[in-house]
């Protein structure tokens, strides 16, 4: 195998991709993406192979052209990283992708790491309903094995009747799992070298909406000291039982003492976009790190405070009083200024609007960031705003001590 890196290969050409390119870019290596979309926003980075992603000529181009391969996401074919690893390190590999494509599996692997998860069955055999609803309880979610994101192949069920109803409409296996009660929701990102060194970030806290997550603030400031570091090592805990090298993330719930993981992303994540401002070494770079065997950086916040809104479903006006005075930073990529002087930047991913559809992200970061900009900020998104308690930590935490 050849091991001095220049190029890398990223299978997915989205958000993720583009923003794994500014940080390859800026630590000197070139980039080469693979993804079948007719138009996707890595586009202005020009290397890009169309292909599906388990073509095999596309993954022969790829390993010839790259010295080491990694993912954006984790439903890429794991046929595609098996075919390409015997060419080229895949790097995290099959071991973390094959974990987290099945939720069962999935659940099952926290489980036996010792790390607590909500309730849940598996649906696939068929007269598994009642077993599992008394696992469970009702309300319940129910949830697509394969396949799952942003809220979809997920559906909450109230009833028995509910839920016979929706297994006849699921697309493949489901599991039904517990509904939770939670106070609010956090992750935390790890990232592990090649050589078996892991850094984590401070948790950040994430309200999502309808699935979907909508605004994230670094750091989650409604958990105490031993909760969050007990988030940590139990986000440390999965990277080191797979091997992981790069960035993962793990969702958590919490409720009261309680602390539940929801899922694992074995891949940068957006509740960690707002890294880039917000740390010292920002997901992006140290996931490039990690996969190119560089040294990896600090994961420290460098603000007292980092706030990330997802926009959503259609593009904010670019000329609104308010969103004049936005950053922004789109295909061109490279941001050539400081980005931690606490003006809000805006990421265009260049992507038609499409009900649902997560087209750009705001970020924001100061010692403190005082709600009125914030008003301001979530009021020049498109959609209803999230609601104060989504960002304001004091709300959070009364929320959380009640
Ligand atoms: P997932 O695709 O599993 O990450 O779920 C997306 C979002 O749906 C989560 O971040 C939660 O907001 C919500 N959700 C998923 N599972 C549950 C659950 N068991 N209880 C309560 N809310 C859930």
């Amino acid at each position: 195998m050849k091991e001095t890196i220049q190029r890398v290969g990223i299978l997915g050409g989205g958000q993720l991709g583009w923003m794994l390119g500014i940080a390859a870019h800026r630590l000197g290596f070139e980039t080469v993406f693979l993804d079948p979309a007719a138009e996707c926003p890595v586009d202005a980075w020009g290397d890009r192979i169309r292909a599906p992603f388990d073509d095999p000529e596309a993954l022969q181009e790829l390993a010839d052209r790259c010295e080491v391969a990694t993912f954006e996401f984790e439903n890429v074919p794991s046929a595609a990283i098996e075919l390409l690893s015997r060419r080229i390190p895949v790097r995290p590999g099959l071991r973390s992708l094959e974990c987290t494509q099945d939720r069962l599996v999935e659940k099952r692997f926290l489980s036996h790491t010792g790390i607590p998860v909500p309730p849940n069955h598996d649906l696939t055999v068929p007269g598994d309903l009642d077993a599992a609803i008394e696992r469970t309880g009702l309300p319940a979610m129910m949830k697509t094995r394969r396949m799952g994101y942003d809220g979809k192949g997920q559906a909450r069920v109230a009833s028995r009747a509910d839920a016979e109803a929706l297994m006849g409409e699921m697309s493949g296996p489901a599991i039904l799992e517990g509904l939770v009660d939670f106070d609010y929701e956090a992750s935390v990102l790890v990232v592990r070298s090649l050589d078996g060194e892991m850094k984590s970030w401070p948790p950040i806290a994430n309200h999502h909406e309808g699935g979907i997550l909508r605004c994230s603030r670094a750091p989650c400031s409604s958990l105490t000291t031993e909760a969050a570091q007990r988030m940590r090592e139990m986000a440390m805990k999965v990277a080191h039982a797979l091997e992981h090298v790069g960035v993962l993330a793990v969702e958590f719930f919490i409720r009261g003492d309680e602390i539940l993981a929801n899922e694992i992303a074995p891949r940068v994540h957006n509740s960690g976009h707002v890294t880039n401002e917000f740390s010292r070494t920002s997901q992006f770079e140290n996931h490039i790190r990690a996969i190119t065997g560089r040294p990896l950086g600090g994961t420290e916040g460098v603000h007292e405070v980092g706030l990330m809104f997802n926009g959503i479903g259609d593009h904010p006006a670019r000329d609104s009083p308010s969103t004049k005075s936005w950053r922004r930073i789109d295909r061109d990529g490279e941001p050539s200024t400081d980005l931690r002087d606490g003006v809000p930047t805006w990421y265009d991913y260049r992507k038609a609007a499409r009900a649902g559809r997560k087209l750009g992200h705001l970020t924001i970061v100061g010692e403190r960031v005082d709600d009125e900009s914030i008003r301001r900020m979530v009021d020049a998104l498109p959609g209803a705003a999230p609601p104060p308690e989504a960002w304001e930590p004091n709300a959070q935490r009364s929320n959380a001590e009640a």
